[in-house]
């Protein structure tokens, strides 16, 4: 972090914010040229606060040299993290494709789909248990009926299960009965949550929030790995714009955004993304040709009386041309499923 301070400023204003940088653990390195004085500070500088350190008269603005993220960024970690879900690793040489229901319905569904998805390849099973909907009258999921038929369609296929969190209060159950544990679009800043999320050493797929921004992203990222659990995978879902033809827009350049600034695996949701399932396989495409550590697709075996989400699922056969696709790609930017 650089402060550059107003022209005149005396030596006593400087020595007066150099010892509360001091105090923060900061070392303050001035200079002197012939119009500006500038202060150089090397530390740990997520602990300033720089509208702290702007109500100081002498100061004329301040520049951020490096991100706020420490943990999640690849500077001080530059080799890429993987991460253990179940039996699989998302983030290595190998791709990942979560897949199954929006929601989970029922026994049956859920476990055909499970078959169905495992058959074709996917790696991850996921299904909402608890959902977050806009409505209060909408289907809210099964809930914790939801999460024991999930360990049931885990148990038939042996896939690892991939379920949204909603309530800090279910921490608990989580950490117990599934195998990685997703932070929805609009849990992204729920701090409490977060923290708490980190207090475990669950996998936490972290989505991004609605209209959030790179660094806020990864910053939630953050508040998990800074409570002191490393396993977050970020998942890219499309973020709000002026566009309505799709349900989100879906921002590719993010993943090469957060290749750059961090270690951790990113996977792309083209479901959420777009609202639309014909546009799923295509993006599924582009997501891993962007160099995507996998995908997150929702696959239903009746779209048309899906509870949730059904424009967006596709069936079973579609989700085995979407796997075939993927494979061919992987192939091309070195990776393999
Ligand atoms: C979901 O995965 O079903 C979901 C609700 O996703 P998002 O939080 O991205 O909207
Ligand atoms: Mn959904």
């Amino acid at each position: 972090m650089i402060i550059v301070l107003r022209q005149g400023t005396q030596q006593q204003d400087i020595d007066k914010l150099t010892s509360i940088l001091v105090t923060k653990g900061i070392s303050v390195n001035p200079m002197f040229g012939s119009d500006l004085t500038i202060l150089g500070l090397i530390g740990d500088t997520s602990q300033v606060d720089p509208a702290q350190i702007e109500s100081f008269r002498c100061v004329e603005r301040i520049m951020k040299v490096a991100e706020p993220f420490k943990k999640a960024n690849r500077m001080f970690h530059p080799g890429q993290s993987v991460i253990k879900v179940g039996n699989t690793e998302v983030g290595g040489r190998k791709l990942s494709v979560m897949a199954g229901p929006c929601s989970v319905e029922s026994k049956e569904q859920i476990t055909y789909v499970a078959q169905e998805v495992q058959k074709a390849g996917a790696t991850v099973l996921r299904g909402g248990a608890f959902k977050p909907r806009t409505s209060p009258y909408a289907f809210q999921g099964l809930k914790y009926e939801g999460l024991r038929l999930l360990e049931e369609a885990r148990a038939a296929t042996g896939l690892p299960i991939v379920t949204e969190i909603m309530s800090p209060y279910d921490i608990e159950i989580f950490d117990e009965k599934v195998d990685c544990i997703q932070v929805g679009a609009r849990n992204m800043q729920n701090f409490d949550l977060l923290r708490l999320l980190g207090q475990t050493l669950k996998p936490i797929l972290l989505k991004r929030g609605l209209s959030s921004t790179i660094e806020e992203w990864l910053m939630s990222a953050e508040y998990i790995m800074s409570g002191g659990n490393p396993n977050v995978i970020l998942c890219e879902r499309g973020i709000r714009t002026y566009e309505t033809y799709t349900r989100n827009t879906l921002d590719l350049s993010a993943i090469l955004a957060v290749k750059k600034l961090s270690h951790l695996p990113v996977i792309v949701d083209p479901s959420h993304a777009t609202g639309k399932f014909w546009m799923v396989e295509p993006l599924a495409r582009a997501a891993i040709a962007v160099g995507a550590d996998g995908v997150m697709i929702e696959v239903h075996n009746d779209p048309a009386h899906a509870l949730c989400d059904g424009a967006q699922s596709i069936r079973p056969e579609l989700f085995s041309e979407v796997m075939d696709d993927i494979r061919k790609i992987a192939a091309v930017v070195g990776r393999e499923i």
